[in-house]
């Protein structure tokens, strides 16, 4: 009885918020959801390439001409960072909305699936924020992605790497600079520095994939704990 009540006024809560604050579709701005039916449709998961060149290989490993500079085995996202991904990222990331990782995830979690055996054993590490960057925002984008991802397959969510330096946004800079700008910014946690990776394969979960500094800087870290496979997930790639 008591639950119920709780539950039934959640429910009455909602509804006024809605009508205060209504949702409007993202991709064409109908009234109702963040996403309306027709425009989830449109995200679905691209042709898996190599990160660096984008040369489709369907598995999304590098190509040989790349596979040198590579850190990680390989980058599963689902859209290029454009048209209603572009917007998903930027409200969930910088307007908080925090709802819209759940359909995030989702498909995240669906391209995952398709491109592991369930044998494997992954092991989900979110790439973490600098600890004065994650106060001001409030959350950690990756974070909420992995765990929710690791929700729905059921699939275990390690904080193994910390951020230990405050690193300028990416956006503006070159690749070059990226990268220089990157260096030394993770070492392993706590956690990170005990558990035995040896025989999993680590899956790197981030928002977008641009240059691939940040995460190739992240694995160059997971490499010490000789994991068998390190990849990267994210929702979209630039
Ligand atoms: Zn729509
Ligand atoms: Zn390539």
């Amino acid at each position: 009885m008591f639950k119920f009540s709780i539950f039934k006024l959640r429910k009455v809560g909602n509804n006024i918020l809605d009508l205060f604050f209504p949702k409007f579709c993202l991709g064409c701005g109908e009234e109702g959801k963040f996403v309306c039916g027709k425009c989830f449709k449109k995200i679905k998961q691209e042709e898996l390439c190599c990160p660096v060149c984008n040369k489709v290989n369907f598995a999304g490993r590098f190509c040989k001409k790349h596979k040198k500079q590579a850190r990680f085995d390989g980058l599963l996202f689902v859209g290029r960072f454009q048209g209603i991904n572009k917007k998903l990222v930027h409200n969930f990331k910088y307007e908080g909305i925090k709802e819209l990782s759940n359909l995030m995830a989702k498909v995240m979690a669906q391209v995952l699936a398709q491109n592991f055996r369930a044998e494997e054993k992954l092991v989900l590490v979110p790439v973490p924020l600098f600890f004065a960057k994650r106060l001001s925002r409030g959350f950690n984008q990756s974070e909420i992605l992995a765990q929710k991802i690791g929700e729905i397959l059921d699939l275990p969510v390690a904080n193994l790497l910390l951020r230990i330096k405050a690193t300028k946004s990416q956006t503006r800079f070159t690749k070059q600079k990226r990268l220089e700008n990157i260096k030394k910014a993770f070492c392993l946690s706590g956690w990170g520095r005990k558990e035995n990776l040896k025989n999993k394969t680590i899956v790197l979960v981030d928002d977008v994939y641009t240059t691939g500094a940040t995460l190739s800087e992240a694995a160059k870290i997971l490499k010490k704990k000789h994991p068998k496979e390190i990849w990267a997930l994210t929702f979209c790639k630039d």
